[in-house]
């Protein structure tokens, strides 16, 4: 396993619609244990592949507490399959825009197909924060960032931050 370097926006990877699994194989199972590790080590609650550069419809997720055990999910192709007309507002983040926050308001409740690490067809249902994380993750695999659903003000402030962030960035790792 191995803890991958997560892109920050803006930059066209995040922005790209990615590409279904054809199977799970150990490449995917692989990238699928990467993505945990980099997710823990983050510390984030969901992370989608398109994050570590690999533009595949891959998603992982944990919304356990801190003091709650692990609940790791890993979803292949998932697809939202129904989801309810009552909505939440909530206040993401997001790893490829670490330190900004948003309010975003999404359905509040979810119903999604995937497959597991196996190659087997699941299906999960979310509300409250697993039902945000669903939604996120399966918005990055399709391009879309949580920004994308505020006013093009506030995500051009925050866009400009991100700018300045990776230039930042990009010198402390010249240096
Ligand atoms: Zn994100």
């Amino acid at each position: 396993m191995a803890i991958l370097p997560i892109i920050w926006a803006p930059d066209p990877v995040l922005k790209t619609k990615c590409r279904s699994v054809d199977v799970v194989d150990d490449e995917v199972r692989r990238l699928i244990d990467d993505m945990f590790q980099t997710m823990y080590f983050a510390p984030g609650v969901g992370l989608a592949a398109p994050q570590v550069g690999v533009t595949k419809r891959v998603i992982v997720v944990d919304v356990a507490g801190k003091d709650e055990k692990p609940q790791p999910i890993a979803l292949v192709n998932p697809e939202i399959v129904w989801r309810s007309d009552a909505t939440q507002i909530y206040e993401e983040g997001c790893l490829s825009l670490p330190e900004l926050y948003a309010d975003v308001e999404r359905a509040s409740h979810v119903k999604v197909r995937y497959l597991d690490r196996d190659g087997a067809e699941q299906k999960i249902e979310g509300e409250g924060l697993l039902a945000v994380c669903l939604q996120h993750e399966i918005d990055h695999i399709d391009g879309v960032l949580f920004v994308d659903h505020i006013s093009a003000l506030k995500r051009n402030i925050m866009m400009k931050k991100m700018v300045k962030a990776k230039k930042q960035r990009a010198r402390e790792q010249a240096a």
